[in-house]
């Protein structure tokens, strides 16, 4: 194992899947067992390499020894013949380890060896994260997970088998790392933006204002239609994108301000981008068709912003009742940010890439499952549930099922007894606790009737 790299241990009892699962994380990285002398039989090294994380090391302490042990594994009686060889190899591998991973087994359930071994690597005192490994169904996921909450660390379903979150494992365990030893991450790819807006409302002056004399017009010469034509441009170091700017560039005629845009289209172009930027006319206000598609922008939980462009035009009166009015248009979605900018005088123009930049941030967030559930403990507390039907809904756990946008599942024991300003009372309190200002997220709650403890 190189020196320079942390590693992580899997500890777990034997046929939790622990070789499957290292084995699952090394990918095709070779893999390297040692003999060496001593207690230390069969330990097996690894990397783990992902795009976007730290490279670590991954040691899996579970030998062959072991598994000739395995047939006796069930019950307390088990425990006594090998437990001394388990908890030595685990011991020894834990010392120099920057963090663990305990592997159960979620179709076991919580094992008395299970318990016993946790008690020994909760006593190392390092970062751990419990896989429950052998969820290979969403419908079972959290009767399975239930009764391992006990065991008193973040819990993360996986299946080794079958490749289930694999890649949140990934996550969760260079979560577990310490900070200075993340390597840096490599050179972000170019921020794909998506400019929308009626005719004549700015949209080819804003994207001449941002992109400057440099920008470079990729169209799509090839084919017999031009439709994608893409300004890639570089902004402070970073590179940008704006996709599909035919449809934009296609302008009619001048005068015909209120010829309508295809709805449709516009969010054709929204979902080739990271982030969408609406331009809306100072002086012409919200149209029906900019409501359709704010209103279509947050159905569909796109990433946006609204830019109100020639306020230089409108008084400032104006342009604050302007303001106002959007706003109240976007009741349903108070986190989407509004700027007012003008393409002609550069006003406001600063704050939209590093606006897109962090909507994009946010969108990408992975909270580790540890993090979110000391978050739902304290969330819980400051506000309970209300009693609906003379009951208050238990909230069980809390896990991070995507990105782009986040969204975050709650294990709750009725979600029918959760109202709605409940839901958007725990989704504030998310954004608020992982500063998620201004992407999209979702909120599911998922009742799961059969808690244990
Ligand atoms: P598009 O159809 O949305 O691409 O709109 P254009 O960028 O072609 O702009 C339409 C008209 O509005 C042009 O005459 C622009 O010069 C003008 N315009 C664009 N932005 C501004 C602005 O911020 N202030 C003022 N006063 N005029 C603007």
């Amino acid at each position: 194992m190189s020196d320079s790299l942390p590693y992580i241990v899997l500890v777990g009892r034997p046929n939790v899947g622990k070789s499957t699962l290292f084995n699952r994380l090394i990918r095709s990285n070779r893999a390297i067992t040692h003999d060496r002398p001593g207690v230390t039989r069969d330990r097996m090294e690894g990397l783990v390499r992902r795009k976007g994380l730290p490279a670590f090391g991954i040691v899996d302490t579970g030998g062959i020894t072991l598994d000739a042990h395995a047939a006796v594994a069930e019950g307390p009686a088990g425990i006594r013949g090998f437990e001394r060889d388990i908890l030595a190899q685990a011991e020894a591998a834990l010392a120099g380890a920057a963090a663990a991973a305990f592997v159960v087994d979620g179709r076991d359930g919580l094992l008395p060896l299970d318990e016993y071994l946790a008690a020994h690597v909760r006593r190392m005192g390092l970062p751990t994260l419990c896989v429950v490994n052998k969820v290979d169904g969403m419908e079972r996921e959290d009767e399975q997970m239930a009764e391992f909450h006990r065991l008193g660390f973040p819990l993360l379903p996986v299946s080794a088998e079958h490749g289930y979150n694999i890649s949140a494992l990934c996550e969760d365990l260079a979560a577990l790392l310490p900070k200075n030893a993340a390597a840096e991450p490599p050179a972000p790819p170019a921020l794909r933006l998506a400019m929308l807006g009626r005719p004549n409302a700015g949209k080819s002056s804003l994207i001449n204002a941002l992109a400057g004399e440099e920008r470079m017009i990729v169209s799509d010469v090839a084919g017999t239609t031009r439709d994608s034509v893409d300004v890639r441009f570089c902004r402070d170091g970073r590179d940008y994108v704006f996709v599909d700017t035919a449809g934009v560039r296609r302008r009619t005629r001048i005068t015909d301000s209120v010829e309508k845009f295809s709805v449709n289209a516009a969010i054709k172009s929204s979902t080739k981008a990271d982030v969408t930027l609406l331009t809306l006319d100072a002086v012409q206000g919200v149209s029906q068709q900019d409501k359709r598609l704010m209103d279509m922008l947050h159905t569909r939980k796109t990433p946006f912003m609204i830019l109100i462009n020639k306020c230089d035009l409108a008084p400032r009166e104006a342009l604050a009742t302007l303001k106002k009015n959007v706003a109240d248009t976007l009741a349903f979605c108070g986190h989407v940010p509004i700027l007012t900018v003008s393409a002609l005088t550069g006003a406001g123009l600063k704050k939209i890439l590093p606006l897109a930049r962090k909507i994009h941030e946010e969108c990408q967030a992975r909270i580790p499952t540890g993090q979110l559930n000391r978050a739902m403990e304290e969330v819980l507390a400051r506000h309970q549930p209300p009693v609906v039907k003379r009951v208050r809904a238990k909230f069980f756990y809390l896990t991070q099922a995507e990105t782009a946008p986040p969204t975050f599942v709650f294990f709750v024991s009725d979600a029918e007894r959760v109202p709605e300003s409940y839901s958007r009372y725990l989704e504030r309190a998310l954004r608020k606790l992982f500063g998620i200002s201004h992407a999209p997220m979702r909120i599911h709650l998922r009742s799961s009737h059969k808690k244990r403890s």
